[in-house]
Order: C-alpha cells, then sequence, then structure tokens
C-alpha cells in the first residue's frame, strides 16, 4: 500500500469516483508523492533508447540541427526538450551538433520537466549548458523553438470512454471496500468524441494533455518558425484499451500501487497530427523508429563506434535492440511538425 493509495481512497469515499486522467495525474506527478516526482526510474522499470545507446541522442540531434539549417540557421533560437529525463539524449544531442556551424551560438536550452529529482539529473548532465526549466511548453520564450520529446507523451493523463447505444459511459476509478476498482459512468451523449464507426462496447482513449501540448508546440513553431520531433510508442490510429503499470520492470496492476507504479498509454499520433495541422503547422510521418534511424544513419554510425568504444559489444547489442522490428523498431514512432513552409527534417521522408 503507498502513501498515495491512501490518499486516493479518502478523496474517493468522501466525493466519488475520479477520471483515469485524474488517477494518472495523481499517480505520476503528486506534488510529494508522484511517481515521477520521488524518483529516477530511467533504469530500474524502464529503459528509453537515450538509455540505450549515445547514438539516439546523437543522430536526432543532427536531425534537429538540420531542420534548423533548413530553416535558414536563425539565431537566437528555443532548443528545448520536453521530459528530457537524465539530460542523456539532449547530452548526446550537443555532443553531436558541436560541429554544426553557429547552432550551439544560436541555442538557448529550455527544459520542461515537473519531476524535482529528473531536474537534478538534468542539471548533472548538462553542466556548462545553464538550461532553464519551466513547468508547462507555454512558458517557453516567443522564439523559433526546436523540439525534442522522446517517451513523453506516453505518460500524459488518458480517459476512456465506453460505446453503449446512443452514448458513452467513462471508466472511472472507484473504491470497493478497501481496494481501488474500475468503474463505469451511466451512459451519457460526449460531444467531440463523434459516433462515426463506433459500435456498442467500443472503447475510446483520448488525451486532453497531449492536444493542448501539441497544439502549443505547433502554433508556436508556426508562428515563430522551428521543428519538434516526437517519439514514442503508438500509432496513427489508437484502438481499445492500452492503459497499462509498469513496476519493477513487470506489467502491473494499474491501481494496485499509485505512485510506485509507470502509468502509460499508446500516443494516438494521428490525433496529435490533427492538433498541429489545426494550428497551421505540417506533420511528417509517423515514421518508424528503425526506418528512422535507419535513415539517419545508425548503421554507419554503430560500424565507426565499434571501432573505438571500450566496449563494443554494448553497441552491437544496442542497435537491434533500438532497431528491430521485433523490439524497439516498430512499435516506437516518430513525427515531425514543422513550419508548413519546410521540408521534412532528415530522417522523416523517404
Ligand atoms: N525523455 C527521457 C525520459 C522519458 S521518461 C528519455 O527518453 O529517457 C518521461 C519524462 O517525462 C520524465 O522526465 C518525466 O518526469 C517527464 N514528464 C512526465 N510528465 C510530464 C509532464 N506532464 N510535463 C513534462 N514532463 C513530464
Amino acid at each position: 500500500m503507498t502513501p498515495l493509495f491512501d490518499q486516493i481512497l479518502r478523496q474517493i469515499r468522501s466525493t466519488g469516483p475520479i477520471t483515469i486522467a485524474d488517477y494518472m495525474t495523481l499517480a505520476l506527478t503528486h506534488p510529494d508523492h508522484g511517481y515521477y516526482t520521488t524518483r529516477d526510474p530511467l533504469g530500474a522499470d524502464f529503459t528509453t533508447a537515450p538509455e540505450i545507446s549515445q547514438m539516439f541522442g546523437e543522430l536526432l540531434g543532427l536531425s534537429l540541427a538540420g531542420a534548423w539549417m533548413e530553416a535558414g540557421a536563425p539565431s537566437p533560437v528555443a532548443l528545448a526538450e520536453l521530459g528530457p529525463g537524465r539530460g542523456t539524449l539532449m547530452a548526446d544531442a550537443l555532443r553531436a551538433t558541436a560541429k554544426v556551424p553557429g547552432f550551439h551560438a544560436a541555442a538557448r536550452l529550455h527544459l520542461v520537466e515537473v519531476s524535482p529529482t529528473l531536474r537534478a539529473a538534468q542539471a548533472k548532465a548538462l553542466t556548462g549548458w545553464s538550461p532553464t526549466w519551466s513547468h508547462h511548453v507555454t512558458d517557453l520564450p516567443d522564439a523559433p523553438l526546436f523540439l525534442i520529446a522522446n517517451e513523453v507523451f506516453d505518460a500524459l493523463p488518458i480517459r476512456q470512454f465506453l460505446r453503449d447505444g446512443a452514448g458513452w459511459r467513462e471508466r472511472v476509478v472507484g473504491a470497493n471496500g478497501d481496494a481501488l476498482v474500475f468503474g463505469l459512468t451511466d451512459a451519457a451523449p460526449i460531444a467531440g468524441l463523434g459516433d462515426a464507426g463506433a459500435q456498442d462496447g467500443a472503447l475510446v482513449q483520448t488525451c486532453a494533455a497531449a492536444k493542448a501540448i501539441m497544439g502549443e508546440i505547433a502554433r508556436r513553431i508556426a508562428t515563430h518558425g522551428g521543428a519538434a520531433l516526437i517519439i514514442d510508442y503508438g500509432d496513427a490510429k489508437v484502438t481499445g484499451d492500452t492503459f497499462q503499470a509498469i513496476q519493477n520492470g513487470q506489467k502491473a496492476d494499474p491501481l494496485s500501487a499509485p505512485g510506485a507504479a509507470d502509468l502509460t498509454a499508446h500516443v494516438d499520433f494521428g490525433a496529435l497530427s490533427r492538433v498541429a495541422k489545426a494550428e497551421g503547422a505540417a506533420v511528417h510521418g509517423p515514421v518508424a523508429q528503425g526506418t528512422l534511424l535507419h535513415r539517419l544513419g545508425i548503421d554507419l554510425r554503430t560500424r565507426a563506434l565499434a571501432k573505438t568504444a571500450n566496449d563494443p559489444g554494448a553497441i552491437e547489442t544496442a542497435y537491434p535492440r533500438l532497431t528491430d522490428p521485433a523490439q524497439m523498431g516498430h512499435l516506437f514512432k516518430g513525427i515531425a511538425v514543422t513550419h508548413p513552409e519546410r521540408p521534412a527534417p532528415p530522417g522523416f521522408a523517404p
């Protein structure tokens, strides 16, 4: 039983069931007991692509710098990362782009991060860069924006709705004795969910936070120029229930240990693309991570690093983990959001 479990149980007993989104927000980012607030989960519960190999941050950093050159090398620009974890991706991206003329001189580093624990890790990884931290993308400066986000949108709070006759029943978190349990609200029509094709029993997931954040990023890029590279697991269309928990590296019951388990859902890249386009930006992809990394030259980079690395074996095992369709190569995908007059950044188009 986690401290947060008791707190949520008491809240539900006194004021009724809560949405999955409210539950996720408490479990992940509660100021005292949230999963990301209290720990660095990387390596313990899950490992992300930048933590598997330096090649990931290097290649995506070069793609972002390529987009900056395509945009006419503007200066100054906000070089930003959303949810930077340990800061590994950005450190690798900065090392790889050191020789891109003018890029570092133009870049002001901005990190959007909610977790104090991870902010401290980022400060260590990025000493010398004097990053500015903020809680929200709305706090970024009004300047051309070159942003990257890896495995962040999957952590944003979702809601789930089940089709029932002419209406929808929301899947909510309630209490049964001393347990947290899923329940369903009464059926009601819900504007905006639409009903095209939804059959009785169909489950639809929505993520208002993802739409708000994507909308804000796209609006800034359409207004000031720039590019955003967003990588995560998901698809152009996500169907069904993808809400899941990982605790100690294993799949777990999402309601059993709020604050001690990672909670995620697959990213609906189609929904993100529609929001970005509605703000006047262009969207490229989704492209499978394997394809993206092959296009960016991971094969050459693997061979070059294997010759000089202290541990060439680590490089050789990282390559299939990142690119193989049976590992991260197919489930993970990337989209690039750019100013409408700019081409796809390197890797995001054939
Ligand atoms: N991008 C890193 C870390 C991924 S873990 C990597 O690839 O290794 C998810 C990251 O997103 C963590 O840094 C977490 O603290 C952050 N995060 C979670 N919810 C967030 C939110 N609502 N806004 C900003 N960052 C968030």
